[in-house]
């Protein structure tokens, strides 16, 4: 895990996204040669999922990413610590969940720095990667990501979990035409997302791709995806 720790903002510039970086986008995929791919969770910790998460990963024996929320992590900094002892990676997510590109550069500092502590207190780690709310960016939040040495994770692929009238049979159609690099956004509090993640992880397997966390993809590409 040491080399995923000193994974700072230099070394990703060096990645084949790196020209992703210097444009301040967020990364969607990941260049690798490797058959893997990342589920992430938005919005946690959650009273109810996160516990039924923790046990579902632990059966199917894989590690996922987890964006977590600061205010609901203040709340239940036992269930992030639970997740991090699992093996599970924590990235920031915000305090609020704001749309950061509104705010000043004060205001999305104070989000970001006010959620690494939250997690650190929680977990003992800080988190070495920041998915924006509504993926919404702006110049000040680069700003302050470049200061924290934070990437922005988005995605690849839009599953609209988070959508009032979407199906569980729409949620695992969606997630299942993952390839290898790409990270699944998904969020913590939908139930029908839990519902449909073992469906979602057969077919997945049955086309050969492993679960990574996120740091553990960017890793694979960094040592040029072999
Ligand atoms: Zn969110």
């Amino acid at each position: 895990m040491t080399p995923l720790r000193l994974l700072p903002f230099a070394l990703l510039a060096l990645m084949p996204f790196g020209t992703m970086l210097s444009a301040q986008a967020p990364i969607h995929t990941v260049k690798t040669r490797q058959p893997l791919v990342a589920l992430t969770f938005d919005d946690g910790p959650h009273a109810n999922n996160t516990p039924r998460l923790i046990e579902l990963f632990a059966r199917e024996k894989i590690q996922v990413t987890f964006f977590e929320i600061g205010k609901h992590v203040a709340r239940h900094p036992e269930l992030v610590r639970a997740l991090a002892e699992a093996g599970h990676e924590i990235g920031n997510h915000s305090k609020t969940h704001p749309r950061l590109g509104d705010m000043t550069l004060e205001e999305v500092r104070a989000e970001l720095i006010e959620t690494q502590a939250a997690i650190r207190e929680a977990t003992g780690h800080e988190p070495k990667i920041f998915r924006a709310p509504f993926l919404n960016h702006g110049p000040q939040v680069w700003t302050v990501l470049g200061e924290l040495g934070l990437p922005s994770i988005g995605t690849r692929l839009s599953t609209n979990d988070w959508a009032t009238d979407v199906t569980v049979e729409q949620i695992v159609e969606r997630s299942s035409r993952a390839e290898a690099g790409d990270i699944i956004l998904l969020h913590t509090w939908q139930n029908k997302t839990v519902e449909a993640l073992p469906e979602i992880i057969r077919n997945l397997r049955a086309k050969g791709l492993r679960f990574v966390t996120v740091s553990e993809l960017l890793e694979s590409a960094k040592n040029g995806g072999d």
